[in-house]
């Protein structure tokens, strides 16, 4: 049997609506939500993220500002900043893209951000209130991963849930969306022993770990919903034919590119598994999705008092009220 493919593009293209609705209606009320980006440098990868966020919020309809400080800004530069942002109440949400410049003190930086404005969550109140299921903003990608097993009505409670990998973005605050969802959670981590039989146990498996093809498809048990968050540049032949063996149009267009993606995930799990995230198209389209969603839930946090009870009650009633925690 085929794994049941769970897209992140139709999710993205579901909650897109939703937010374009709510966007007209905020706009509506004297509110457009607004997101300033904050690019240092030239990283042509960075270059290229912060491009498609400004690109998704003009999509929506929400305004979007780039602030692009040359490579050799100071920490205090920074710091002023994101003070100024901070300061302008028509920026509901701040983004400062990563990495920074090694004479950065990221940081600091990031601790600058008004959690109020946190739309990435990396911030320890964001992270606090996510520890003690309090409501406010969380990292982005670890909430795209919470849609896509809602959205897919994958059962969460009472569920053991694997999660591969504890860094602050991704592993940690997913293993607390999960726990807080009624799961049985397992973080794993680079010392945990017999990774193969907690994953043999787990109705759901998040893979954050940053390795191509690790988790092996007979690791997986044939009801198992994978959420594959790895996003790996495979380049050498040798992996790619190992990882590929059984996909040969995808072989062969890594013969062409040089490069090809895979998961933290063996794509032989699509014959193993339940349901799983494809890469790419999986878990990458939420991430930028579930920042747009936080700029708007921000906007809402911070001035929502600023509705007509019309306005807030048409709000609470759309579809993307759902996205709220
Ligand atoms: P990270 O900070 O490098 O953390 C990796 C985690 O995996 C660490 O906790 C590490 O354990 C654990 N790990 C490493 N080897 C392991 C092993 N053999 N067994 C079990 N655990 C192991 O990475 P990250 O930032 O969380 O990102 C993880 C992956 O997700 C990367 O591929 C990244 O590119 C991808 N990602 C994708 C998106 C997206 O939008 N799709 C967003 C963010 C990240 P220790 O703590 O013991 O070192």
């Amino acid at each position: 049997m085929t794994a049941r493919i769970l897209s992140g593009t139709a999710i993205r293209d579901q909650i897109f609506a939703e937010l374009k609705s709510e966007i007209a209606h905020l706009s509506a009320a004297g509110i457009r939500p607004g997101l300033a980006a904050v690019l240092v440098g030239e990283n042509p990868a960075s270059q290229l993220y912060v491009k498609s966020k400004i690109a998704a919020c003009e999509q929506l309809g929400m305004a979007s500002w780039l602030h692009s400080p040359p490579a050799g800004s100071t920490t205090d530069y920074m710091l002023q900043l994101v003070d100024d942002l901070n300061g302008d109440d028509n920026v509901d949400g701040i983004l400062v893209q990563l990495p920074l410049p090694s004479q950065v003190d990221t940081k600091k930086v990031l601790e600058a951000v008004s959690p109020a404005k946190d739309v990435d969550g990396f911030h320890p109140v964001s992270l606090g209130a996510l520890v003690s299921g309090r409501p406010g903003l969380v990292a982005c990608t670890p909430a795209g991963c919470m849609e896509i097993l809602r959205r897919n009505h994958i059962p969460i409670e009472g569920a053991n849930a694997a999660v591969l990998g504890r860094s602050d973005i991704v592993g940690k605050p997913m293993a607390l969306l999960l726990m807080h969802a009624n799961a049985t959670v397992t973080i794993c981590h680079s010392k945990t022993r017999d990774l193969p039989g907690i994953v043999r146990r787990a109705d759901i498996v998040v893979a954050a770990m940053g390795k191509a093809g690790y988790v092996q498809a007979d690791w997986l048990q044939s009801t198992a919903a994978v959420i594959d968050v790895g996003t790996n540049a495979v380049k050498d032949p040798a992996e790619a034919e190992k990882l590929l063996r059984n996909f040969p149009d995808r072989l062969e267009k890594f013969r062409a590119k040089g490069s090809v993606l895979v998961g933290d995930v063996h794509p032989d799990a699509i014959n193993t598994a339940g349901a799983l995230t494809p890469v790419p198209g999986g878990v990458g389209p939420m991430t930028i999705t579930m920042l747009m969603s936080n700029t708007v839930k921000a906007a809402k946090m911070r001035r929502g008092h600023a509705f007509s009870n019309n306005a807030a009650r048409d709000v609470s009633h759309s579809a993307s009220a759902k996205n709220a925690r």
